[in-house]
């Protein structure tokens, strides 16, 4: 018997971690096209800034696989995976035979089509979303002398990146489609705040624009944006998201819609396959629809649900909600649920202090707490979090919910109650 997983990122390894606890016996093989397994993702725009050193960028090392029996093979890519003879082929030829297969091989980044840009043949072009894209931008901001940079794409990967470019002491210009940065989570005035954090610190933030030319031979010299403007640059990052890595499933049968579709119990249409993290989409019975949220917890989350499933044991997967958690330009912002005024029917409660720089945004829909944004001041975000993880009405301290001292105290008794008991643990996270 032998489980294999595709992808050592927190999907694969949550669901190892799972399987091993139900089953001692049975081989687990975890496969991996890097070259490294167990490190966190997230951390790698903070080994450019060399905010962490190597040693932090393992939240799994190598010795943990080993502990547990879970075999890890690196530097090996899947192409294909042939559910009627049950094995995936990998790109060196090998067949690899599975009784339970889990594939949990991630996002891949977006490249757009842009006139002069060929990112594998022209150097200082490089997309940003594996630990080596992180060393390889390093050694070419060294060894080319680089002392400026481009940033397509104000996202939360984007923005991380120039953060760490910062730290190295680049002048960096984000180029960015939309009317403001983090537009996927932040309204105008979240985002002005980090803007103008960003521009404190020399950073260039061109907004409603994009890349339409990219000019160099062997090397980038320059980019041209829509509006005309050309800014001369020996580096341009590109981060304008990541798509389910699916391409390798094209002609296995399993049902991909924009990532596998899997069932609560992340069961995809072919009996013993499996899917789980960024390349999933989980279709939610409570929301009648499917939906990727592409972040560590969701991922690690649907891992472990996948993982209990294969080792035999009925979970189901309660859905995600996007959170996310990040410090720009020293700005640090929180976002979590449904964070969009265009939602109908949600009262929207504001807090701001231009002074202080802070703004704090909280959405409410039929009585309960659905979105919140924080910048400036993330404290006591924990609590708010846990109202919308909990789907906890509130509507009988709503006026409370903006007070500066907010927290536990104002919660109805009942749920502090709950709290106490254990019930609620997640309130304290
Ligand atoms: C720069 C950056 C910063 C981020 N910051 C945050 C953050 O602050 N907070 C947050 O919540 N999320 C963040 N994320 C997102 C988070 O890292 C992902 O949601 C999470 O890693 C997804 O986990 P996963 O297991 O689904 O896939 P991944 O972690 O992407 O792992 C995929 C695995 O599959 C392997 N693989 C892929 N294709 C194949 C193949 N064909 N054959 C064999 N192996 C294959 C890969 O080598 C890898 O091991 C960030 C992502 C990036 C890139």
């Amino acid at each position: 018997m032998r489980y294999l997983i595709i992808g050592t990122g927190p999907a694969g390894i949550a669901a190892a971690e799972k399987i091993r606890g139900l089953d001692e016996e049975n081989e687990i093989l975890m496969l991996t096209s890097e070259e490294i397994a167990g490190y966190s993702k997230p951390l790698i725009t903070y080994f450019l800034g060399r905010k962490v050193n190597e040693d932090r960028m393992f939240y799994r090392p190598p010795w943990y696989f080993e502990e547990r029996n879970i075999s890890v093979m690196t530097s090996t890519k899947v192409i294909e995976v042939n559910p009627a003879k049950k094995l995936v082929i990998t790109e060196s030829g090998e067949a690899i035979n599975y009784d339970r297969l889990l594939i949990a091989t991630g996002g891949l980044p977006i490249v757009p089509e842009i006139e002069g840009l060929n990112p594998s043949e022209m150097e200082g072009v490089f997309t940003f979303t594996q630990w080596k894209d992180s060393k390889d931008v390093a050694k070419y901001i060294t060894d080319n002398d680089v002392t400026e940079a481009v940033v397509l794409g104000g996202g939360l990967i984007g923005l991380k990146t120039t953060e760490a470019l910062l730290e190295l002491g680049l002048k960096v210009s984000i180029v960015e489609l939309s009317d403001r940065i983090l537009s996927n989570t932040f309204d105008k005035k979240a985002s002005m705040i980090v803007t103008s954090a960003l521009q404190k610190r020399g950073c260039n933030v061109y907004t409603n624009d994009t890349i339409v030319q990219v000019k160099g031979k062997k090397k980038i010299t320059k980019v041209v944006l829509k509006s005309g403007r050309e800014i001369k640059t020996k580096l341009l990052i590109i981060a304008i998201g990541v798509k389910p890595n699916v391409g390798f499933l094209k002609e296995s049968g399993v049902r991909v819609n924009r990532g596998v579709v899997v069932n609560e119990h992340m069961e995809t249409n072919i009996t013993d396959i499996f899917a789980a993290g960024d390349c999933a989409e989980f279709y939610d019975p409570r929301l009648g629809k499917s939906s990727t949220i592409a972040i560590w917890p969701v991922a690690f989350s649907e891992g472990e649900v996948a993982g209990y499933n294969m080792a035999g044991e009925r979970v189901s997967y309660q859905g995600g909600i996007p959170m996310n958690s990040v410090e720009i330009a020293g700005v640090a912002t929180i976002s979590v649920g449904n964070t969009s005024a265009e939602v109908e029917n949600v009262e929207i409660l504001e807090y701001e202090s231009d002074k202080r720089s802070v703004y704090k945004k909280l959405v409410i829909k039929d009585g309960k707490l659905v979105g919140a944004v924080f910048v400036g001041d993330i404290d006591r975000a924990g609590i708010y979090t846990g109202l919308i993880l909990q789907k906890v009405d509130v509507s009988s301290f709503k006026d409370d919910l903006m007070r500066d001292d907010f927290g536990l105290v104002y919660l109805p008794k009942e749920y502090r109650k709950k709290l106490m008991e254990g019930e609620l643990k997640v309130w304290l996270e």
